[in-house]
């Protein structure tokens, strides 16, 4: 997948879909977070908020540009989520989804059919998610709920909501909203997508050498010697925090997932500039909504307080101009994360723990795959044609192991060494 942004004007294929989950998104948030936190219970887990939006408005919803319906799953618990262990702020988060959006997507060129959009400080990401991912996130919402309370420093996607837009006719989206590994302050210089397995994980090395933002796989890294470089102390950090965040994915029966490596050269700087080029504004113009603000008037309620307040700083106007403006310094909610707070991310260290000239940013990600649906009958296909302990997939247990030695085999301190050696 190339990360390259499309603009998305009135004209593109999916600005109606956009506009819709981006004012849904807007009401639903600053709704549930007008509310007074209190502790969660059983039923927060399997909660869901319905809005019906149309033209014409009502006590609940402002009036919007076209008629959708939009879910917001389990509301109590990803804000929780969001506010208790992701650190978050509240108001950052809703400006950051909703304030004059975003510059596209990441096209779909997986086979998964998921789009992908950045939020305009590039943050955050939309993903659009089959329905059985969908399905599959609440059913073990409450274990990765109680993962993520125990494990403040997982590496697995932090979700931060869950949602559906339902179009006119019936169609129906269903999305994530999760973390950008990748910060909007340091070009990426390479990017890898490992699964710990070598079967057809091969991106082109003659395509890639023409695309800087190329994601390359577990054979691209490996023929190009790559090495995780951290010393002693981050090494035994990381492979703690991976042993322990595969285990959960082993549990719940995932598999598929990937670490996701992107890497910063501290001498290359960003002089390259990749990322501006992979920006471009989206502006919806979502309304501002003046005249049904007179309906929400009357509202005293902190919801009808918070919804004015929401309306006010994502009307387009008082943002400025349509540039894109990324942020030269690191935000600051990821301080609190051990591997996301050099810059951001993880800066590589060598064998007497001293930092080296490299950031890593990390992640587990393309966590929602169970093993029960597709993936048993492709299981079958493949392994009458390869060693089937090497094709990608094998069961949740099997593919864990192999992800977490994969991983640890990858790791040594910078500067010396071995290599890992394809089987
Ligand atoms: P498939 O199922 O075919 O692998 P998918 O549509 O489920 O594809 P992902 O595997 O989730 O997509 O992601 C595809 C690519 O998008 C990743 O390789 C990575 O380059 C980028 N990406 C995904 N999630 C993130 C993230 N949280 N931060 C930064 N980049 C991401
Ligand atoms: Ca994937
Ligand atoms: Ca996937």
């Amino acid at each position: 997948k190339v990360l390259v942004g499309n603009l998305i004007g009135e004209d593109h294929v999916n600005y109606v879909l956009m506009y819709n989950m981006l004012t849904g998104i807007r009401i639903a948030v600053s709704r549930c977070q007008a509310k007074i936190k209190r502790p969660l219970t059983d039923e927060d887990f399997t909660a869901r908020h319905k809005y019906s939006f149309d033209i014409v408005g009502n006590e609940l919803t402002p009036s919007a540009k076209y008629d959708f319906k939009f879910k917001d799953y389990a509301p109590n618990v990803f804000r929780e989520l969001r506010e208790d262990y992701f650190q978050l702020d509240p108001a950052d988060y809703l400006l950051s989804l909703t304030a004059k959006y975003i510059l596209s997507e990441l096209g779909s060129p997986g086979k998964s059919g998921s789009f992908f959009y950045f939020s305009r400080d590039y943050r955050f990401i939309i993903k659009t998610i089959r329905h059985s991912e969908h399905k599959f996130l609440l059913s073990i919402l409450s274990e990765y709920y109680s993962h993520v309370k125990n494990n403040p420093h997982t590496l697995l996607s932090r979700f931060y909501g869950l949602h559906r837009v339902k179009l006119p006719r019936g169609r129906k989206i269903h999305f994530v909203i999760m973390n950008n590994l990748f910060p909007p302050h340091k070009d990426i210089h390479e990017t890898f997508d490992l699964k710990g397995s070598t079967v057809g994980r091969l991106y082109s090395e003659e395509k890639a050498s023409q695309n800087p933002r190329a994601v390359l796989k577990d054979l691209n890294w490996i023929n190009r010697g790559k090495m995780l470089e951290l010393g002693p102390e981050k090494r035994a950090l990381l492979t703690e925090q991976l042993r322990r965040d595969s285990e959960l994915l082993k549990k719940v029966h995932v598999m598929d997932y990937s670490l996701l490596v992107g890497i910063h050269n501290v001498r290359r700087g960003n002089r390259d500039n990749v990322r501006s080029n992979t920006l471009k504004v989206f502006s919806p113009a979502v309304p501002p909504i003046r005249r049904k603000i007179t309906q929400i008037k009357g509202g005293r309620s902190p919801e009808a307080i918070a919804m004015r307040q929401a309306m006010r700083t994502s009307d387009p106007k008082r943002l400025g101009a349509g540039t894109l403006n990324l942020p030269e310094v690191d935000t600051g909610d990821r301080q609190h994360f051990i591997f996301y707070q050099d810059e951001g991310g993880l800066q590589a260290t060598d064998e007497s723990n001293e930092a080296t000239d490299t950031i890593y940013y990390l992640g587990v990600i393309d966590i929602l795959t169970p093993y029960a649906s597709v993936k048993k009958l492709e299981h079958f296909w493949k392994g009458l044609k390869a060693d089937r302990h090497k094709i990608s997939p094998v069961p949740p247990v099997e593919y864990a192991d192999r992800f977490f030695n994969f991983m640890k085999a990858i790791m040594r301190g910078g500067g010396g060494g071995g290599r890992f050696k394809a089987e």
